[in-house]
């Protein structure tokens, strides 16, 4: 009978953390699910660690946005480990990659990693990975919060699930890929595939519980609605309006960029915006 698997959150200060990644400590071995975007905060994940005194046996994505990958290099330092990702999660860092160092190199100048390691390993849906006996089964779910996304579960029961950007536990949210409609649908099929009691460990904020996905629901409902029923002929007009039904909605101000960046893209994609410009 072996010990169950001890997790680990990082960045251990998580007060105003941007994103969290996580350890799964067992007997023998450490699994790591997700890195974190900063190098300074990858390379503290990394102490981490070593200070555990178990190697590290593989790193787990749950998704295809840079916050979630950029600081693998980091991570995974030297050691030779398969990153883990569904073929849709490799394929779209692989496409992407080159557009997010245009906008992230100005935004975190050095702690935007120069050097960026890639997932190497696929997998297909419903695979595990097994490691020192904790069996972590992927779920592909495609388009969602980011172009690709890919939660896991830990344990046969399905009661600890590593869920990514699924949930926001109540910070703004990221809506410019513009797969909202997809999102909303995972939503549903989510909701109903865990236990009561499952414990949900995600990419901002957290660990949270089932009660979270009519929260979520509702952030992306009411940012829909908030962006067709505003007056795009005055674009920061209706910008402004957006941000503070959201506000409204949600008062805290983590992340609030991250829906900024969102609303003109959202617009767009529901056919708002003149084509002239
Ligand atoms: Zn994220």
């Amino acid at each position: 009978m072996t010990s169950e698997p001890i997790i680990h959150r990082y960045p251990e200060q998580r007060e105003g953390a941007f994103v969290n990644a996580y350890l799964i400590e067992t007997a023998r071995s450490v699994v790591a699910i997700d890195s974190l975007l900063t190098v300074s905060e990858s390379r503290a994940m990394r102490a981490g660690l070593e200070q555990l005194g178990k190697p590290l046996r593989a790193v787990l994505l749950t998704q295809s946005h840079p916050d979630h990958y950029g600081g693998l290099t980091e991570l995974v330092a030297s050691d030779d480990v398969p990153i883990v990702a569904p073929q849709g999660v490799m394929d779209t860092i692989a496409r992407d990659d080159p557009a997010k160092e245009q906008i992230l190199r100005p935004m975190f100048g050095d702690e935007w990693a120069t050097t960026r390691t890639f997932p190497n390993t696929p997998i297909a849906d419903g695979e595990t990975m097994t490691v020192d006996g904790a069996v972590f089964t992927v779920i592909d779910l495609g388009p969602s919060e980011s172009p690709h996304d890919s939660p896991w579960t830990l344990g046969p029961d399905e009661r600890i699930v590593f869920l990514g950007d699924q949930i926001y536990d109540h910070k703004h949210c990221y809506l410019a890929d513009g797969f909202y409609a997809e999102w909303l649908a995972n939503i549903e099929k989510l909701r109903d595939m865990f236990p009561d009691d499952a414990v949900f460990y995600i990419g901002h904020g957290g660990p949270v519980g089932r009660d979270m996905w009519d929260w979520q629901r509702e952030y992306i409902e009411r940012l829909l609605d908030a962006v067709s029923s505003a007056d795009w002929s005055a674009s920061e007009q209706a910008k402004a309006t957006v941000v503070t039904r959201m506000k409204e909605y949600e008062p805290c101000e983590e992340l609030q960029f991250l829906m900024e960046l969102s609303i003109e893209p959202v617009a767009a994609k529901l056919g708002l915006l003149a084509t002239a410009t």
